[in-house]
């Protein structure tokens, strides 16, 4: 069996080494040339834990090829996966261009019958326009078959995910294409759901609008906590012991983002306005993560009047841990919000930097080393909860801040831990924390002492 796999980025590139790992020959094509010659030299362009022990494993092998050259990549294969990427237009629809070049290129370079499957996220209908673009380059000879086979994995985890994934959807109208793509995954032993193409495309939106609408949810009771003097992670754990709901998607925070949930949401609000759904519940959700991103910086203000001038810490790019992704992350909307309120910046995070450079340039100041960050700041924000971040002990920022006034966007500290400090603490649906109040004897218990390693401000690569 050869696969082959169209775009080598978060969800391609995990493919294809994944399937290289289950012993499948694999041959990843992207049309970005810098990106495969760094693949071929055993570099992966993006960090996730133990994607490159596994890509030069596969590449020894000879399992796994890297080629620009679309032709090297379709011709040979049985089954090619889709994995380009379907970013968000200026209207909120997702952007097909990169799907429909992918399918039109395949369809002249493939020279046997092949299977089509699409991961990338496409909104209903887009397989079978998938089909015909490549039935009408194709050779007459050849048959194609299109199977929607939509991706779930998280960044930070892909690689666990997709040995261990909670499903795999099998969406297509060829029973023998379901059955030769069952067989692919198999060994993995996940559960497959196996329905029709269009099904299996609002399959993978519905999930990320549901999961998006539990944040929001959630970050809504944790503004109504704030002003009724409730506790939203007392009640977040109450709701979640109930099995119907369950624990996950449940902390309160400063919104969802990543390339996925927001341009997700708005992609599905866009698909039920063709066909005259207003879907109302999705726009709430939607609007309540744009006010979230913003909220830190509106406390701020409230809290200090101006911030012209002040020097911000802000702690984590990335749009969650474990990644280098910051598409659409919170943290760029509250950067950005900074900035424009004349703040002095700067930003710690362990390995989006260079991503993060690439959008502010030279608009503020980066580091990888957290004590840096604080280090004289009037304001620290806590935007992503790296481990580095929830377990500095908060003693750093008493040494390294001039009057340590604290954002928790996530929730990192306990209020117990925070109590026993002088330092100012706003975070999100819990009391806030001011000095004068926190002088409490200490308690005993700190489950964060001697988790932090001083000399651990960086991640390498695996
Ligand atoms: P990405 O932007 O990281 O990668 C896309 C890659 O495709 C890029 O390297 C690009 O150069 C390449 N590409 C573009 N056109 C191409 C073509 N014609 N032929 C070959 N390569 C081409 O995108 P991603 O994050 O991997 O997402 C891919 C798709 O998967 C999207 O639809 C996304 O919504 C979906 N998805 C992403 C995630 C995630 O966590 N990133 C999870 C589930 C689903």
């Amino acid at each position: 069996m050869k696969i082959a796999v169209a775009g080598t980025g978060y969800v391609g590139l995990i493919t294809g080494v994944c399937l290289a790992e289950m012993g499948y020959d694999v041959v990843c094509s992207d049309i970005r040339e810098d990106k495969v010659l760094l693949l071929q030299s055993g570099c992966a362009p993006i960090y996730e834990p133990g994607i490159h022990s596994l890509l030069r494993r596969n590449l020894d092998a000879g399992r796994l090829l890297f080629t620009a050259d679309p032709e090297i990549a379709y011709k040979n294969a049985d089954i090619i996966f889709i994995a380009v990427g379907t970013p968000e237009n200026p209207d909120g629809t997702a952007n097909l261009d990169h799907v429909y070049e992918a399918a039109y290129t395949i369809g002249l370079c493939i020279e046997k019958d092949s299977i089509i499957c699409t991961k990338s996220t496409v909104p209903v209908g887009t397989n079978e326009r998938i089909k015909e673009i490549i039935q009408s380059v194709k050779p007459a000879h050849l048959e194609v078959q299109t199977v929607s086979t939509p991706e779930f994995l998280r960044e930070g985890s892909a690689i666990y995910d997709f040995f261990h994934g909670d499903r795999i959807i099998i969406g297509t109208d060829s029973e023998e294409a379901a059955k030769i793509v069952e067989q692919i995954f198999l060994p993995l032993k996940i559960p497959l759901v196996k329905t029709d193409p269009r099904s299996a495309e609002m399959i993978k939106y519905a999930s990320n609008a549901f999961l998006a609408t539990k944040i929001s949810f959630i970050n809504e009771i944790a503004a109504i906590c704030d002003k009724v003097g409730a506790n939203i992670e007392e009640v977040a754990f109450g709701i979640g012991r109930d099995r119907r709901i369950g624990p996950q998607f449940l902390q309160a925070g400063i919104g969802y983002g990543g390339s996925c949930f927001p341009k997700d949401t708005k992609a599905l609000v866009q698909i039920a306005g063709h066909v005259e759904h207003q879907f109302e519940l999705l726009e709430a959700v939607i609007k309540v993560n744009n006010r979230q991103q913003i909220l830190a910086v509106q406390k701020a203000k409230e809290m200090f009047g101006s911030l012209e001038g002040m020097r911000v810490a802000v702690l984590g790019l990335a749009f969650k841990p474990d990644t280098d992704d910051i598409r659409e992350a919170s943290s760029l909307t509250i950067i950005e919000a900074l900035l424009a309120e004349g703040a002095s910046v700067i930003a710690y995070d362990p390995v989006a930097i260079p991503n993060a450079r690439k959008v502010f340039g030279e608009a503020l100041e980066f580091t990888a080393d957290i004590q840096t960050a604080i280090s004289g700041a009037e304001l620290a924000l806590i935007t992503t909860e790296w481990d580095h971040i929830k377990y500095l002990p908060l003693e750093k920022y008493v040494q390294f801040m001039k009057n340590p006034v604290i954002f928790d966007g996530r929730n990192c500290y306990s209020l117990m831990e925070v109590s026993n400090h002088p330092i100012t603490y706003i975070s999100i649906g819990r009391p806030p924390l001011h000095p004068k109040k926190a002088q409490k004897p200490a308690r005993k218990n700190s489950n964060m002492e001697g988790r932090y390693d001083e000399t651990f401000t960086s991640i390498l690569p695996d």
